[in-house]
């Protein structure tokens, strides 16, 4: 189970105990009843390394507001290599 936080723009924050994985995007605030939104931070749990909580948390954020990629990635540019060494066969066949 998993603590998630909502916030009301009236009353204020509240909490609900929820399944991990499992927090709807808004609740009905208990005071007002209006529409409270979900807030992204950090959970209580118990038992689950802090980087499994941050992705599972960032994967439930990506669903409803994903994030925004603006240019290539600087790391991971790597160069096309052959999936398999070539065999002296292959290295015969014609290239483009
Ligand atoms: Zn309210």
């Amino acid at each position: 189970m998993a603590i998630y936080e909502y916030r009301c723009e009236q009353d204020g924050t509240f909490e609900i105990t929820r399944p991990v994985g499992s927090a709807p995007k808004t609740m009905a605030c208990p005071v007002c009843e209006g529409e409270a939104r979900r807030v992204f931070s950090a959970p209580m749990l118990t038992s689950i390394p802090h980087s499994l909580v941050a992705a599972r948390d960032h994967e439930e954020k990506t669903r409803h507001e994903p994030d925004v990629v603006t240019s290539l990635p600087s790391t991971g540019a790597r160069k096309r290599q052959a999936m398999l060494p070539l065999t002296p066969t292959l290295r015969r066949l014609p290239r483009p």
